[in-house]
Order: structure tokens, then sequence, then C-alpha cells
């Protein structure tokens, strides 16, 4: 077999691998997490606009001085801390390179890296390309909170960073600022880093306030927040991501990032520019949509008979689907693939200890509501048993 020993077990993505079979099932796509409508016109019009006024050359490594001020700015406006655009912010290919570049260019073959489970695929692969080894910190159904016992045996001489993840792909749950304060104890007790996975960030609901770990006392100086423009603007096709850390940290970033990708794609950071500086009534109406799409969704669910638990955040609903009779995650998913025209995720690729995630399963509802009626209408054919 031609792939490396720290891959091999990994195989295709689950996001992939659902999408390919719903085109074949001509099923309606809740699985992968991207919007089936675009971006604003506005956005892809600044876009446009770079491509044909700009130079089509490489950006620096660190990214385009008006993105990485745009950055800046929009986490001093969240936090009141403006981070020198200069040193401390990285524009990376999606959130998924930022932890690549965050992993490979801070850890040592051996560290430790404590991570919650359920937890987004491209985390584990990334410590095992990097040689480190995973503590995981299991989120149980059907509060997905954690146990701060199993926190803090999940710690040891050995950990060199912890990764987080809030708005939480695929709970749903925003961590309050109690659950970070816990991590953040172990994290500066034990002098490790904070690797905040934070894409999410725009989309919390029912007033609920998302907290960057990186603002809590003493954790400035160790985290490593990313986020991305994808989620928000609705254009994961653009893969634009950025990593915020003190100077220190991202020179590590740094290391791994330019040897990665070197830059990201000149127009597009253009263009990111000008999203960041999109007025308020964007981001409020982004989350007043996202919150009619959950409540559409979850209203449904709950009717046919999912058990549930309203998504705090981010845009993934994860259900419990025993009240239908089948023992698995994998073979209920592969049913309503095949049988019922709607592909979603089984969440056990998320979970190290495979059985936590075989009762649920995983709903995306970043999707036009034509999209959701649809997979209602369809999903009605269930019975519970
Ligand atoms: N973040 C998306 C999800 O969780 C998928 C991203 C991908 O396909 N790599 O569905």
């Amino acid at each position: 077999m031609a792939v490396s020993n720290r891959l091999s077990s990994f195989g295709t993505t689950i996001f992939a691998e659902m999408s390919r079979l719903a085109i074949e099932h001509e099923a309606v796509n809740l699985g992968q997490g991207f919007p089936d409508f675009d971006g604003p016109d506005w956005l892809k019009d600044a876009a446009s606009r770079a491509l044909r006024d700009h130079p089509n050359q490489y950006a620096p490594t660190g990214g385009l001085p008006a993105l990485a001020t745009a950055i800046a700015d929009r986490w001093a406006l969240r936090t009141g801390i403006l981070p020198d655009p200069a040193t401390e912010i990285t524009v990376t290919c999606g959130c998924t390179e930022g932890i690549a570049a965050a992993m490979i260019g801070l850890l040592n073959p051996g560290d430790e890296v404590v991570v919650f489970e359920p937890y987004y695929d491209s985390y584990r692969a990334c410590i095992a390309m990097a040689d480190a080894v995973p503590r995981f910190v299991p989120l149980r159904a059907p509060g997905f909170t954690f146990d701060p016992d199993a926190l803090h045996a999940a710690f040891s001489r050995r950990t060199r960073a912890v990764l987080i993840n809030t708005p939480h792909n695929p709970t749903g749950r925003v961590l309050t600022r109690e659950e970070l304060s816990l991590i953040a104890e172990s994290c500066i007790e034990h002098d490790c880093i904070a690797i905040a996975d934070e894409v999410y960030e725009e989309l919390v609901f029912d007033g609920r306030e998302h907290v960057s770990i990186a603002t809590l006392p003493g954790m400035a100086d160790r985290t490593i927040t990313l986020s991305s423009l994808g989620k928000t603007f609705s254009v994961t096709g653009w893969k634009i991501g950025w990593a915020v850390a003190s100077p220190e940290l991202t020179r590590a970033v740094r290391a791994a990032h330019q040897f990665l990708t070197f830059a990201i794609a000149t127009p597009l950071q253009h263009a990111a520019a000008a999203a960041l500086r999109a007025p308020d009534s964007y981001f409020t109406e982004l989350r007043a949509s996202y919150t009619r799409k959950r409540d559409l969704l979850c209203d449904a669910l709950a009717r046919l008979g999912f058990r549930l638990a309203r998504p705090e955040g981010a845009y993934f609903v994860l259900a419990d689907h025993t009240p239908f009779g089948f023992g698995r995650d994998t073979d209920f998913c592969k049913h309503l693939i095949e049988h019922v025209g709607v592909a979603t995720i089984p969440p056990s690729f998320f979970y190290e200890q495979r059985d936590l995630g075989a009762p649920l399963v995983r709903f995306a509802f970043c999707k036009r509501d034509e999209t959701l009626h649809d997979a209602i209408e369809r999903l009605a054919k269930l019975r519970v048993k």
C-alpha cells in the first residue's frame, strides 16, 4: 500500500464519501457542511474587481497586509485587543491548513495533545502528521458537556497542546466561559498551548456569547485562535482562513505554513478584507437566517421522532436516531441515503470510542429552505419502531 503508516488508517474523509453517495443516489445532501447557496454578490464583485485590478502574484506568506489588518480590526472589535497584523496574524488556506500548520509548527514527536471527542476529522489526522499523541476527553450525549475529572486526567507532563472547537462541530455546543476557564486552568498548570478552532464564531444562537479562550486570564500568549471566511460568508470554496497568535506562536505557525502553501490566493484575500468590514447588519441577518433554518429542521426532526438537543451554535444538529430501530449510525445513514433519499454524516467517524457515536446522526442545516423542506418530506417515510 502506497499510503504512509501515519495516514493509512484514515481512508477517504467521510464528508467526501457521503457527498459522492448523495450524487450517486440522488439524495438531498444534509451531510457535508457546505451551503447550497452562494455568498453575497457584493463579495463576489469584490473578488472579480481584485482579479482584474490587482497583480495576480504571490501575496506575502503571512498574508496580504490589507487582510491581516482587517482580521486584526475585527478581532479588536470583539475582544478589545488589537493584534499586530505583521507579527500576530497569518492567513492560511482555510482553517484546515491553520490546524495543520499549528500542529506541525508546534509539536515534537511524542508530544501529547488533548482533544475533545467528537472531533472534526482533520484534527486526528494532523496530530498523526505531527507524530504527536492524542488524549481524548468525551463530550457525552445528550448535553455534550465534559466531565472535569476526565479533563484533568487527560493532561500529563507530556501535554503540549489542547485543541478546542467552539461553537462545536458536530454537537452544536457553544462552550461556556466556565467550561473554557476549566480548560484554561489545566492549560496554564501544564504550561501548554491552546489551539482554538472558532470557524463558527458568528453562528451563535438565542443571544448566546461566543467566548475566545485567548481572552481568558493568562491565555493571550498561549493560544492560537483559528478562524475562516467560509462559514460566515458562505464561500467555503474560497479556503481563506487565518491564525491569530502571539509573535512567538505565530513564528511556529509560519514555520510550517511557509512550506505547506507559502501564500494564499491573492485576489480572494483582497475580497476577504472587504468582507470582514461588512456592517453589523450582515452578521445579525446571518444569525437570524441560521436560527430560522435550525428551528425549521429541529422542529421537523423532533416531530418525526428523533431525540435532540437544539444546537446552540454552528450549523449542525446531532440527533439520536435509535427510536427508528437501527443499532448503528452507519446502518442508519446507509438506510437514509439508499431508501429515504437523504444524505447525512455517521458521527462515529468523529469518535475514537466509535460506540459513542453509534446512536447519533449529524444533519447540516446550512441549506436553502427548499432543500430542508425536501429533506423533511422525504424523512417522513421513517417510522418509529
Ligand atoms: N466542515 C465541513 C463539515 O464538517 C466539511 C469540510 C470538509 O468536507 N472537509 O461538514
